[in-house]
């Protein structure tokens, strides 16, 4: 189907398994820069209930059934389909006003963060259908009763309902952590822009890599569909504060406690520091990011920058170079390669936007770009959403309101001066929580002093500065493994983050019980449950024979001076004290010379290994290391080394095993606490 050619086409929504169309023609969705019709979008007759129903019974149960690293792997193999088919949707982007490089960070964007997120939970999650939350707490002296914290997914849907700016990558960006936590979701992208989002829904489900039922579509109005959310639900919003408060207090979405994420308006400030004069490094950079921040994606990005908070001093040349600057970007068709800046979603989306630099100028004068005549190099003027860049400024910004509290959702900002890093930081705040700030200094103490100040406000802070210039990915990037999101008027949600996305979409349960019955639970070996010792060494076992618990308890080794002296020698570690006994006695924390603990370790894995070739490949590291008792020359030391987990790799021929080991002395105190994490092969010995 050539989804460009039949336009204007009427949008379909997925809903159980089956494309269709709304009851009615709908409306009309126009292209940003022509007017021309490119389709038609209606969800009148769609059954809801159907769709939750659909996506709670069939998706959830086969989404679940698969381990994290199998539903990392799907997201990988759909992140790679989506990517081969990319051209057909940056064809289709266009008509959202996105340039080529506007229509990059959407599309490419989002498929991404699919593939980051397929890495993440390959590389952080266990191979597994429960996640842990921490650490075991010990609930008893006699070491019967403890506790685990766990993570399972909710057994609902998460319904995603999306903002028209992105509707590619904000679809993505909540897709990939939902179906990674073994949810299915409902996405409704808003009506504006869902023929790129149908498009991409269209081609995802053609791959046939998602289960039936993992993902459904709506296109256009959700019905009753947020009536009939409950308790094991989840609903993300991203659009305007208005919308998202309503949402926020629906009657089912208050009654059932549902989860609800928001992210809509914020008032992103970007201050220049007291160092950053102009001729400064930090200052073109400065000046540099603002421009690209007010015309990427035409300023229609959550995280750009609407506020510019510059020394007062600084502000007439700040206001001068951004001047010239945003005068220089060629604004016109965006599918005219020379044009760096498109036009807004909508010609409603530019009157929105003009009446919001209405609003501002009771509080600021415009110093740059007309908002009512565009100067286009190319495109029409007339049929096209189009809007010059606008640049404000408001000199008394304390005594200000709209320009702390108007969003105008378009190429909009306003230079507002300050005196002190204090001020700078107050004025800061005053957008009552945002998503990302950013700070452009050379030096140390300002950084500190603004960013541990602005920090409670936002959920991301980005220092730029000339050593960073080159590599850092911007202040508008949200990341897929930082968090996106902020509090107050930014909506006080919070996505992506790495794994604190996932999270999002299970429940965390503290589970409490006799240790071998919650290791049972768990999948992970806890101290007091039940073990194995005896019989063949574990490292003699192949992941297909080995077992959680398999257990050995080594032979003892008595360490002396001799040997302390040799690791000393040997390593070039002579701390005084290892090295001198007078010295050590006067340490609060030792009776005389003690043995390194490097060297206990070292001493450790001399007792527990075997050492012949086997199943076991390689030792890739040792987390929570403790040293607990001093070691003195004279000590007797044993291993207890216990299986504790075990992660077979899909796609390969070993997995990840971890060992609690255990190093305790002849007193039987321990000396020292860790886990020891190998690769272990599959099947048979590892000698062939
Ligand atoms: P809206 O809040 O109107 O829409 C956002 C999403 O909510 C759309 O999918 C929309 O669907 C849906 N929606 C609207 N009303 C309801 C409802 N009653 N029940 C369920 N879903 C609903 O925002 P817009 O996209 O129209 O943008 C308006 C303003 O929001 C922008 O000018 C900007 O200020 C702000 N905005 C902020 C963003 C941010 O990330 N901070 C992103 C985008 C916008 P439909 O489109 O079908 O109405």
């Amino acid at each position: 189907m050539n989804v460009v050619a039949d336009r204007p086409r009427r949008l379909e929504s997925y809903i159980a398994g089956a494309w269709m169309r709304g009851s009615k023609d709908g409306v009309t969705l126009c292209d940003a820069a022509t007017g021309a019709p490119v389709a038609l979008v209606d969800s009148s007759g769609i059954d809801f209930a159907a769709a939750l129903a659909y996506g709670r019974e069939k998706g959830g149960p086969a989404l679940r059934r698969m381990s994290f690293h199998e539903r990392a792997m799907m997201l990988k193999a759909l992140a790679q389909a989506l990517m081969e088919r990319k051209e057909e949707f940056y064809a289709l982007s266009t008509a959202t006003g996105a340039t080529r490089a506007d229509s990059w960070i959407d599309i490419e964007g989002g498929i991404g963060t699919l593939f980051s997120y397929a890495s993440k939970g390959r590389r952080e999650l266990p191979n597994s259908h429960v996640l842990l939350d921490g650490d075991v707490e010990a609930l008893s002296r006699d070491g019967t009763f403890s506790a685990q914290h766990i993570l399972t997914p909710l057994q609902g849907i998460a319904v995603h309902i999306n903002a028209f700016n992105f509707p590619c990558w904000g679809m993505l960006e909540k897709l990939a952590p939902t179906l990674l936590a073994g949810m299915p979701a409902i996405v409704k992208p808003a009506s504006q822009t869902a023929y790129l989002a149908e498009l991409v829904v269209r081609r995802i489900v053609d791959t046939g890599l998602l289960p039936e039922g993992a993902l459904q579509l709506v296109c256009g109005s959700p019905g009753d569909l947020l009536d009939r959310v409950g308790d094991q639900d989840v609903v993300t919003f991203t659009g305007s504060a208005t919308t998202g408060r309503k949402l926020k207090t629906h009657p089912a979405i208050v009654g059932n406690s549902v989860r609800f994420t928001m992210e809509a308006d914020s008032l992103n400030a970007a201050v220049l520091g007291l160092d950053a004069a102009p001729g400064a490094e930090e200052f073109g950079l400065f000046v540099r990011e603002v421009a690209r921040e007010m015309t990427s994606k035409a300023g229609q990005k959550c995280t750009a920058i609407r506020r510019v908070i510059a020394p007062r001093a600084h502000c007439d040349a700040l206001i001068t170079a951004l001047g010239e600057r945003l005068a220089k970007v060629p604004l016109g068709d965006p599918a005219d390669e020379n044009v760096r800046m498109g036009p807004l979603a909508s010609r409603d989306q530019r009157e929105e936007v003009r009446a919001r630099i209405l609003d501002l100028t009771t509080d600021a004068e415009i110093v740059a770009g007309d908002p009512a005549r565009p100067q286009l190099v190319s495109g029409d003027a007339e049929a096209g959403a189009f809007l010059n860049p606008v640049l404000l400024y408001c000199d008394s910004p304390d005594a200000a309101r709209s320009v702390h509290d108007v969003e105008a959702f378009g190429p909009v900002s306003t230079v507002m001066p300050y005196d002190t890093a204090e001020e700078a930081v107050d004025l800061v705040r005053r957008g009552r929580g945002s998503l990302v700030t950013s700070v452009f200094t050379n030096d140390p103490d300002i950084a500190r002093e603004l960013v541990i100040g602005m920090a409670p406000f936002h959920g991301r802070v980005m220092i730029g500065n000339r050593l960073s210039a080159k590599s850092s990915t911007g202040h508008g990037s949200p990341l897929p493994g930082l968090v996106h999101g902020g509090p107050g008027r930014a909506g006080g949600g919070e996505e992506l983050g790495g794994m604190r996305g996932v999270r999002h979409y299970m429940q965390r349960t503290a589970v409490q019980g006799a240790p071998g019955l919650v290791a049972a639970v768990t999948g992970r070996w806890m101290e007091g449950a039940p073990a194995r010792s005896g019989g063949e060494h574990p490292f003699r076992k192949s992941l297909a024979e080995l077992r959680v618990g398999d257990q050995i308890v080594t032979e003892t080794r008595t360490v002396t001076l001799e040997d302390i002296e040799h690791f000393a020698e040997f390593t070039g570690d002579t701390f005084y004290a290892h090295m001198d006994e007078e010295a050590a006695r006067a340490n609060p924390f030792f009776d005389g010379r003690v043995a390194h603990g490097y060297l206990v370790v070292s001493l450790a894995a001399g007792l527990f290994v075997d050492p012949a070739p086997g199943p076991v490949l390689a030792n890739y590291g040792v987390d929570g290391m403790r040293f607990l008792t001093p070691v003195y020359p004279g000590d007797t030391l044993q291993v207890r080394l216990t299986c504790k987990e075990i992660s077979p790799r899909i796609n390969s021929d070993y997995g990840e095993v971890r060992w609690d080991c255990r190093v305790t002395n002849q007193t039987g105190a321990t000396v020292a606490q860790y886990d020891v994490l190998t690769m272990v092969a599959k099947t048979g010995s590892g000698e062939e």
